[in-house]
């Protein structure tokens, strides 16, 4: 029987590394499900999607997390990602039936890809926040 890959949360206090996996997507070297692009963000599926809408959105920029990206990135970045984000979950669909953002930050969250990205998870009822 194949083992299961245990994936490693990252440091996201470590300085950004752009062998990252996302960094590679926006550099055009590993195929995606392109959802959006625009100046500042590119959008697509999630590869191994938790609802059946399962978007990640990135910020062009390099910022290893959410905190990198709240402190260092420019009003222009800031305003560029943060309309990115409503814009595909209103092109999902997802405004009148629900959806949930959440972006994991550092080892005690799981994050697993050290470049920022915002989930937007839809398609069903989502249930509680956190399992229980
Ligand atoms: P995190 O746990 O860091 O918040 O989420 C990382 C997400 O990236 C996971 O949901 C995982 O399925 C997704 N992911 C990891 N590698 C790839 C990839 O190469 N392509 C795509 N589209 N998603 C990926």
């Amino acid at each position: 029987m194949p083992k299961k890959e245990m994936k490693m949360p990252i440091d996201a206090t470590q300085p950004y590394d752009d062998s990252n996996i996302f960094a590679r997507i926006l550099r055009g070297e590993i195929p995606c499900g392109k959802v959006h692009e625009d100046e500042y963000s590119l959008a697509f599926n999630d590869i191994n999607p938790q609802a059946p809408v399962h978007i990640l959105v990135i910020p062009k920029g390099a910022y290893v997390s959410w905190d990198d990206f709240s402190e260092r990135a420019s009003t222009d970045e800031i305003a560029g990602f943060t309309r990115a984000v409503g814009k595909v979950a209103r092109g999902a669909g997802l405004v009148e039936p629900g959806y949930r953002l959440l972006a994991n930050v550092g080892a005690g969250s799981g994050q697993e890809v050290p470049h920022l990205h915002v989930h937007i998870l839809g398609g069903k009822p989502l249930g509680p926040m956190l399992s229980r």
